[in-house]
């Protein structure tokens, strides 16, 4: 193997990294989160609201995900919104609320770091270090992640290519950072009945090429509440190690992404279906 990336050649010129690539480590590399792992044969549902906005929200909609199943919760405290109008996050008193219900519930947290200064004021709070599809390629950023010790959700760029996905977490690897979490979070197309193209076919491609976990996120992935349950099977289905989803305890009220937040009780019958989908693919949903 080369030292700046070996071949699996996919197509002329497609490099898989040497640090990323499955050679190094064929058994795949599992993700240790308190005790949860990730890349086994156990499946981890990662569920939270889109933004943290209340106590009351957030808490109402951990109790029951956590009930239902999710090991591990989401919630964004510094939001990258597209319009600076928009609603950009609750900052450190949305930390300190997912610290509150986490201790409580027994779930992880994880949740985005857009920013190398404010790496260590979220680093301190959470779990899992999110990297969100359009810092993928925010290159201070991946260093930083890569120095860390805490596990990092790095999700796919919306306009980037599997090399390219894959050559970013390869930053954080060479900083000395194994705990990777990949997650395909659908792709700019010319598509425009989904807010994005969900590109389940990402999950055998980097599984075939990486050791690192791989999970899906249905709910950016097609921006549709109604379609979100299809695409969570599917995932399953083509062998995703986790997914992680939009709930919200009353989504037509959410200050993000109320259009493609699971409500509680659409979380609850999903999560019985996945169980189904689990086992049929000899996996486990943990
Ligand atoms: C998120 O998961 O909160 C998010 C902003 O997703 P993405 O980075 O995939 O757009
Ligand atoms: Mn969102």
């Amino acid at each position: 193997m080369e030292a700046n990336g070996s071949s699996v050649p996919m197509k002329t010129g497609f490099i898989v990294p040497a640090r990323v690539n499955r050679e190094t480590k064929p058994d795949g590399t599992i993700v240790s989160v308190k005790g949860t792992e990730l890349g086994g044969k156990g499946i981890v549902i990662i569920a939270g609201p889109c933004a943290v906005e209340s106590s009351e929200q957030l808490f109402e909609t951990a109790r029951s995900v956590k009930a239902n199943g999710a090991k591990i919760l989401r919630g964004g405290a510094f939001k990258p919104r597209s319009s600076p109008y928009n609603f950009q996050g609750l900052g450190e008193e949305g930390l300190k609320l997912l610290r509150e219900i986490s201790m409580e519930t027994g779930q992880s947290i994880v949740t985005e770091v857009m920013d190398t200064r404010q790496f260590e004021l979220v680093s301190e709070y959470t779990d899992i270090l999110q990297i969100g599809s359009r810092n993928m390629q925010n290159y201070p950023l991946l260093k930083e992640a890569g120095m860390s010790r805490k596990p990092v959700l790095l999700k796919r760029g919306m306009m980037a290519t599997i090399e390219e996905f894959l050559l970013a977490a390869e930053y954080i690897l060479n900083q000395g950072n194994d705990q990777i979490i990949l997650c395909e979070r659908g792709i700019r197309t010319f598509e425009t009945s989904t807010r994005n193209t969900l590109d389940l076919s990402a999950v055998p491609m980097l599984k075939q090429l990486t050791h690192l976990p791989v999970i899906v996120d249905p709910s950016h992935g097609c921006g549709l509440r109604w379609m979100v349950p299809s695409m969570a099977k599917a995932a399953i289905a083509a062998g995703a190690d986790g997914l992680i989803m939009e709930v919200h305890y009353k989504p037509e009220t959410a200050l993000c992404d109320g259009q493609q937040s699971l409500s509680l009780d659409e979380f609850s019958l999903l999560m019985t279906e996945l169980k189904r989908i689990a086992v049929a693919v000899d996996r486990v949903i943990l």
